[in-house]
């Protein structure tokens, strides 16, 4: 099945091919179109499977339907444990991004940096962020951004978020964020904790497994 089958934008079509990847790997054949029309997302998926563009392509499209604010509000918040992962998923929004007529402003904030470069990076608004969950908060509380306007929630690599001790922060970020939402939730394995985050989150969620 090829990319352009999923009913992503041809831009997005475009960036993939540009990337190298020939064909959707079975996570990305699974969740794109469950994503796109608008589910939430379960998906126990290890690192490899292809799982940052499965969340990617879909949300970058469906932010280029939804309304744009002026100035820009964050749109779409994408959750992870690390600051690698952080910059990785930064990474992978951004070149997928490059042929969209408007593409939106990704932000990639996480601790153990100094924070005011990220503020200054969020004048103006994002639509788009990724990160950790304590600076995000400190970011929050700076008022460098708010997240009233969030319409898609990732959380990636659940499973870690909540072995690095982060479910105190993750339940704070959850109480800032509207109640309408799209939520999709990925994780390497399913303990109780992860199960029952889940479970909280997600509404008649679309399961993907491999
Ligand atoms: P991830 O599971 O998101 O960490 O991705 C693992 C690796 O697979 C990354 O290096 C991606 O660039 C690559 N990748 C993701 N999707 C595809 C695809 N459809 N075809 C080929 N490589 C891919």
């Amino acid at each position: 099945m090829p990319f352009s089958s999923l009913g992503l934008s041809p831009a997005l079509v475009h960036a993939v091919g540009e990337l190298g990847y020939a064909a959707p790997t079975p996570v990305q054949a699974e969740a794109i179109p469950a994503v796109l029309r608008g589910a939430d997302l379960l998906g126990s998926a290890q690192t490899g499977s292809g799982k940052t563009a499965a969340f990617a392509l879909p949300l970058l499209h469906r932010l280029q339907e939804g309304a744009r604010h002026t100035p820009r509000r964050v749109r779409a918040l994408v959750l992870v444990p690390t600051r690698e992962l952080a910059a990785q998923v930064g990474e992978v929004l951004r070149s997928l991004a490059q042929h969209l007529p408007q593409p939106p402003k990704v932000a990639v904030v996480f601790g153990g940096v100094s924070i005011n470069p990220q503020m200054m990076g969020l004048r103006g608004g994002a639509d788009v962020v990724v990160a950790t969950p304590g600076r995000l908060l400190d970011l929050v509380e700076h008022n460098a951004l708010k997240l009233s306007a969030v319409e898609m929630l990732v959380l990636d690599e659940a499973d870690r978020l909540l072995d690095l001790g982060f479910a105190e922060e993750l339940k704070r970020v959850l109480a800032l964020l509207p109640p309408a939402r799209q939520n999709l939730f990925f994780s390497a394995t399913f303990p109780a904790d992860v199960q029952a985050l889940a479970e909280g989150l997600l509404r008649d969620p679309v399961r993907v497994e491999i």
